[in-house]
């Protein structure tokens, strides 16, 4: 027997989807979900989007709205099995804002449904093969990121080294225990570095020069790179300090408690661990 009523609000009186009446239908539901996280990638030189995997440069604004229309659509899916989406339009998109206005037509059963929706959006910025090509050889600097363990604060700060320094940054290159961040100046680099001792107080620095190449002019030039370790230790890791191993009890933003094998603890201020310790 089909219900006559919506089983969460009562109505008698509203088109019914199943058990329940469309308002509460969309309420509990919504029109879609996002099949991921909605994370556009852009060059930030010649605004070209990656869709499906290829690279696709745009030649006028509605080409670049086109693109980010496109994939938006494809990280968006039906709710439910009711809900055929008809269209997603986009009337505009401001450039790298974390909010994009969709304009969503849906079909429930056989009513029509128009919806207004702000979805956020990451937008991850490298270069396309094409700048990057352009950009390759020209970067001046190398900042070689390496941790201890891979938290959620590396990859913000990664997406935040992005956003500060948009045109700086020529590449970042994912490594196994870490990340390369190639750059345009000595000056960047070393910005880079600070703002990744003032994040995380237990790094270690080590700049050197290296690719040393000459010049038309005949004068030597050579890459600057820095050497920037991360010693985000967690409780259980073991470190060495003054020859003695350690295993970390705990750690908070200025201290680490340390406790060697007969059970004796050590605090340590966090800004020590880097001269002090010979592991990590
Ligand atoms: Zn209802
Ligand atoms: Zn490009």
């Amino acid at each position: 027997m089909n219900a006559r009523f919506c089983v969460k609000c009562g109505a008698t009186n509203k088109p019914l989807v199943g058990s329940l009446c469309i308002d509460c239908f969309l309420e509990m539901y919504g029109l879609v979900k996002q099949k991921q996280g909605l994370e556009i990638s852009i060059c930030p030189r010649c605004y070209a989007i990656r869709l499906h995997g290829k690279w696709v440069r745009p030649n006028t604004y509605d080409e670049f709205v086109e693109l980010v229309r496109s994939s938006i659509s494809s990280s968006l899916a039906p709710s439910r099995p009711e809900v055929k989406i008809d269209s997603i339009r986009i009337p505009s998109v401001d450039l790298y804002s974390n909010r994009v206005p969709v304009v969503l037509r849906a079909r429930i059963g056989d009513h029509s449904i128009e919806k207004q929706l702000e979805l956020r959006v990451h937008w991850k910025k490298a270069l396309c093969p094409m700048c990057f090509k352009r950009a390759a050889g020209s970067y001046q600097a190398v900042v070689q990121v390496r941790y201890v363990h891979e938290t959620p604060d590396i990859e913000r700060f990664k997406e935040k080294l992005t956003e500060v320094f948009p045109d700086d940054i020529v590449e970042i290159e994912e490594l196994k225990h870490g990340f390369d961040v190639k750059v345009s100046s000595d000056h960047v680099a070393r910005r880079i570095a600070l703002l990744i001792q003032r994040t995380w107080k237990a790094v270690r620095i080590i700049e050197s020069y290296g690719d040393q190449r000459r010049r038309r002019d005949g004068r030597r030039t050579a890459r600057l790179y820095i050497s920037v370790r991360i010693l985000n230790v967690s409780p259980g890791d073991y470190v060495v300090i003054d020859r003695r191993a350690y295993e970390v009890e705990s750690v908070t933003r200025d201290k680490i408690v340390l406790r060697d094998s007969s059970g004796r603890r050590r605090v340590l201020n966090i800004k020590e661990l880097p001269r002090r310790a010979s592991r990590p």
